[in-house]
């Protein structure tokens, strides 16, 4: 029997990417903590997402819930129009710490998506602040940017979430994805579409964007770091703002605080998201070097136009400086190391299952792409009865669990997909 509160979710509430006639099924958690969480019926099961890519520190940490209570009878919410206050200089001091010194002129946001869009309007202001008509963005095939409308007008036009939305967005130009994986070897040629593209429409574009080195929901692929060492390389030459999308990626996720450190290039305009808070609020920044910022803010009467209600919301600033005094603390180091170790240990043997085409392992992310789609609504069930909260899409069954999770409950979570890869039921062929 489906109790009330499921029958009006049903009834009442969209969800992420779902539909209001035929919802997929849905879980009410009552609590949770660590890397558990709570069923209504009282079962636990272990979070193999880390609510998408956030909660890096699992839940219910008391260092951020502590910052949370300390500021929350301060002021939970104050506008930023003409005011500042401690949390965010604190941040922002913290950010620029853990930042290359040429990324130093911040704007705090509301959610990755979002500053997404300011990244992209900071682009397109730098170049009508120097009188230049350069109106378009240059990224790659597979890409995902988020949900609004510039973000998804960069998204992979085929192969992302967005594909009915495209013949309603702005057109921009799109490379082929790189060939050369990350654990394989560099292959010049995988250069030259983007090369192309770039030399024959150097006038017009705004900036490039990418995400670095992990593609998401595009296809969870892992590209060579010389990739985008080569992009960076050329971005400069022709004066091009990169764009590094660092929302799902940054704060440790790949064995590096920054996924754009394998490359070890800087860019000039960063987004940060997701696990900027620890998971615990929504929160994103973008930073740019002073040299953008100036030449926006040089450029009068203009000024950089957004400034929405939440902007610098007190609460996400104090647990987002929490967040990286935990991570300054440097542990995530061991935890991601220890991770990828112990996925790789136990799911890569998985290889020669009849029913994967290719597993991916890179810190703390694990890719079982399989040759079939998922049936959703099935393998979700399925997790669930294993004990473990793990939310695959198209033919990928992924892994990005809290960096604080212990071999035991790895385990659970590997070896549940492994059950799921012997249960052909799951798929659908
Ligand atoms: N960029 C990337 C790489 C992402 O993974 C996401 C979220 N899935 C976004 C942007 C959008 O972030 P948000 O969901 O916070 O709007």
């Amino acid at each position: 029997m489906m109790n009330q509160d499921l029958k009006f979710n049903l009834k009442h509430i969209w969800h992420p990417y779902d539909s209001m006639t035929k919802p997929l099924p849905c879980y009410m958690i009552s609590y949770a903590h660590g890397v558990h969480l709570k069923l209504k019926n009282g079962i636990k099961i272990i979070d193999g997402m880390s609510s998408w890519w956030s909660t890096i520190h699992g839940y219910n940490h008391p260092r951020l819930n502590i910052a949370l209570k300390n500021q929350i009878d301060k002021m939970s919410h104050i506008m930023f129009g003409g005011i500042i206050h401690s949390p965010a200089i604190k941040l922002c001091k913290k950010l620029i710490s853990i930042l290359p010194k040429k990324l130093e002129c911040i704007f705090l946001a509301d959610s990755g998506s979002v500053s997404i869009e300011i990244a992209m309007k900071i682009a397109l202001q730098y170049w009508y602040s120097l009188n230049k008509n350069k109106k378009v963005f240059l990224t790659i095939r597979n890409g995902y940017h988020g949900d609004t409308f510039s973000a998804m007008s960069v998204c992979d036009p085929k192969n992302s979430l967005h594909n009915l939305y495209h013949k309603f967005l702005p057109k921009n130009l799109f490379a082929h994805a790189p060939k050369s994986s990350f654990m394989n070897t560099w292959n010049h040629n995988d250069i030259n579409s983007f090369l192309n593209l770039l030399i024959n429409n150097k006038s017009i574009i705004a900036a490039v964007i990418l995400e670095p080195i992990v593609q998401g929901i595009g296809g969870m692929k892992f590209y060579h770091p010389e990739y985008l060492k080569q992009i960076k390389f050329l971005c400069n030459e022709h004066k091009i703002p990169l764009i590094i999308d660092e929302i799902a990626t940054g704060f440790g996720r790949t064995g590096k605080m920054f996924a754009y450190q394998h490359a070890n290039i800087i860019p000039d305009i960063l987004c940060l998201g997701k696990a900027l808070t620890g998971g615990t609020m929504t929160l994103s920044a973008i930073i740019t070097t002073r040299k953008i910022a100036n030449v926006i803010s040089n450029n009068e009467p203009y000024k950089l136009m957004h400034g929405p209600t939440f902007m610098g919301n007190p609460l996400a600033c104090a647990v987002a400086c929490e967040n990286i005094s935990i991570l300054q603390e440097g542990t995530w180091k061991i935890q991601i190391f220890n991770i990828e170790k112990q996925l790789k240990q136990e799911l890569l043997p998985l290889i020669n299952n009849s029913y994967v085409l290719d597993i991916r392992i890179l810190g703390g992310i694990a890719v079982v792409e399989c040759k079939y789609s998922v049936n959703l609504k099935l393998i979700q069930k399925f997790f669930v009865r294993h004990g473990v909260w793990i939310r695959p899409f198209q033919k990928l069954i992924y892994l990005t669990p809290p960096y604080i999770i212990d071999t035991f409950s790895l385990t659970k979570l590997t070896r549940a997909i492994k059950y799921a890869i012997h249960n052909k039921l799951l798929f659908i062929k």
